[in-house]
């Protein structure tokens, strides 16, 4: 990822709002980056951005080698399918579908076969040591179960790249580990992350935080080198 001078601009009948002012970041495949600030100051703009969820105002924004930012919704939609992997703080499962349906679904929208998916679905769930509750729906799991099946379905079509909006951010601390540990995993088997999070404790998990205030970045910390244990 390389985001150069990247601006956003929300603009109202009135108000024109600046939520991110000359962003510039480069973020290299395989490395795990923690994004923090305060309320309000542009992180989940930036991971809309990152995500191909909306268009940057103005500036460049390079993924995997193409130029990005100025792509028509169609083309974003097709480039986030396969290649970007979502998990949010409110799980944001579907609740009229069991938990093998729900992690069945980017499978359905990529066209796999049935027999297919039965398979890499019953893998990652069990991967997720969720598989025995694969008949449930979501309102019958715990947070820490269903953000397991969030991230089962966020990585089921292997995704380059995850972006994790406060993944722990309703859950204890004992499921707020696992999650990390999760994710740290699917991260040292290459998978690039990126993560917005309040939790010092999360972002210790991170390669290098990145710190935003007032929609620029003020400053970036390495934690560790990619490959490094934790
Ligand atoms: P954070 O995730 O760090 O809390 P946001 O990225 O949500 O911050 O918001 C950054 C700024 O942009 C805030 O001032 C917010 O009010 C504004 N903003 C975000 N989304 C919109 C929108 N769709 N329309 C207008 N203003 C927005
Ligand atoms: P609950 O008690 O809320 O129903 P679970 O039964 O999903 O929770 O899991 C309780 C704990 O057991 C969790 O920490 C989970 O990681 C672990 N666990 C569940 N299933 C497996 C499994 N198949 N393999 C390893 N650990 C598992």
């Amino acid at each position: 990822i390389k985001i150069e001078k990247l601006k956003k601009i929300f603009r109202t009948e009135e108000i024109e709002t600046s939520a991110l002012n000359n962003v510039n970041i480069h973020i290299n495949k395989g490395e795990f980056v923690a994004i923090m600030g305060p309320s309000g100051c542009g992180k989940s703009t930036l991971l809309n951005v990152i995500g191909l969820l909306d268009n940057p105002t103005e500036g460049k924004y390079l993924f995997d080698g193409e130029e990005v930012g100025q792509l028509k919704e169609r083309n974003r939609t097709k480039l986030r399918k396969g290649n970007i992997g979502f998990v949010f703080q409110s799980f944001n499962l579907i609740d009229e579908l069991n938990v093998f349906e729900n992690v069945e679904l980017p499978l359905i929208y990529l066209k796999y076969k049935a027999k297919e998916r039965k398979e890499m679905v019953e893998e990652v769930l069990h991967r997720m040591k969720i598989g025995h509750r694969r008949k449930h729906f979501p309102q019958q799991l715990s947070g820490g179960q269903q953000q397991r099946v969030a991230i089962a379905r966020a990585v089921i079509a292997n995704p380059k790249l995850i972006l994790a909006d406060e993944p722990t951010g309703n859950l204890d601390s004992k499921n707020g580990q696992e999650v990390m540990k999760l994710l740290t995993e699917l991260n040292r088997e290459g998978t690039t992350i990126v993560m917005v999070t309040h939790s010092m404790r999360d972002a210790d998990y991170a390669h290098r935080v990145v710190n935003l205030f007032d929609g620029q970045v003020i400053t970036e910390e390495m934690k560790k080198e990619i490959g490094d244990i934790a």
